[in-house]
């Protein structure tokens, strides 16, 4: 069961990020599995400096992976092949809309809020031309049919999602997130992945996209996210968060490392850990409390 890490070096990773590479370190080292490191710094919100911190704080709490660190920047060509598949497979289409445009879009009463609405999925030519005459770059989306696709996972069984016409190329001209994760993750030969649930609803679309592309899916373990007193995701704002803000709190490494496995039930699992009880795992998010960088 090959796994990975992919975070994004956008900022520091809080303890939630870290509870959730523990645990995916934990599956794959925990099976005798290779385990993967992949840096997701397409976005221009990456920092080399950022990278190199979320890296040291792996290392610290004892996380190790196998090969070189896989850079998705390095790795355009790659992205541009599997659009150019879809694309070729007349599986794509530009979108012109503005965020404004898809969120004030009417809708059928069984489409989800936040879903395209399908605006220019059947642009007609004269409208295409003046869309286009207004200078502003399209993004290319995925022609899904409102296909129904069921993943399953192992925490959570069976999701099943009707998937939308989710952005492959973004207006930016940058490959989508959906996209890449489902590229490098059969380039890399990834075979469960285990991420923070808030991706959960993704799933289906990334599956779709695989079996359009012709690439294998992997296993999914979606695990809780930490969540703020707020009950939004934890962020910088809920305070002291980091694993230097822990270590500035006289929290060593390894004290932080035990308590992220027991918010999860799970006792340490030291340098060689035993098999991860998947199903075992709890399926409620942890409310921070601020306990983890308390001395
Ligand atoms: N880079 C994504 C994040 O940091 C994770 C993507 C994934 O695990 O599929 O949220
Ligand atoms: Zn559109």
């Amino acid at each position: 069961m090959i796994g990975r890490f992919a975070p994004s070096p956008s900022g520091p990773l809080h303890l939630g990020n870290l509870r959730t590479a523990l645990l995916a370190w934990w599956a794959a080292r925990g099976a005798g599995s290779a385990f993967l490191l992949r840096v997701e710094d397409l976005d221009p919100s990456s920092r080399p400096e950022h990278e190199a911190g979320q890296l040291a704080d792996l290392r610290r709490l004892g996380l190790d992976w196998d090969g070189a660190v896989v850079r998705q920047s390095e790795r355009r060509d790659l992205y541009e092949d599997a659009l150019d598949r879809l694309v070729a497979a007349g599986l794509t289409y530009p979108c012109y809309c503005t965020r404004r445009e898809i969120r004030d879009a009417t809708r059928a009463p069984h489409e989800a809020p936040d879903a395209y609405p399908g605006t220019c999925r059947d642009l007609p030519a004269v409208r295409r031309r003046s869309r286009e005459a207004e200078g502003r770059p399209p993004a290319l989306r995925l022609r899904s049919d409102g296909v129904a696709v069921a993943v399953e996972d192992a925490l959570h069984g069976t999701i099943r999602g009707v998937v939308d016409d989710v952005v492959l190329r973004r207006n930016d001209g940058l490959p989508a997130y959906n996209l890449v994760v489902v590229v490098d993750d059969a380039d890399q030969g990834v075979e469960e992945v285990v991420r923070a649930d808030d991706l959960l609803s993704s799933t289906p679309r990334q599956a779709h996209l695989a079996r359009m592309l012709g690439l294998p899916t992997p296993a999914y373990l979606h695990v809780p996210l930490v969540l703020g007193p707020d009950g939004a995701r934890l962020a910088k704002r809920h305070g002291s968060v980091t694993l230097a803000d822990a270590t500035r709190a006289g929290v060593a490494a390894p004290v932080v490392r035990a308590r992220l496995a027991a918010s999860l039930g799970l006792a340490d699992p030291g340098a060689d850990p035993p098999p991860l009880d998947r199903a075992a795992l709890p399926r409620r998010p942890t409310v921070w409390d601020g306990a983890w960088v308390v001395p």
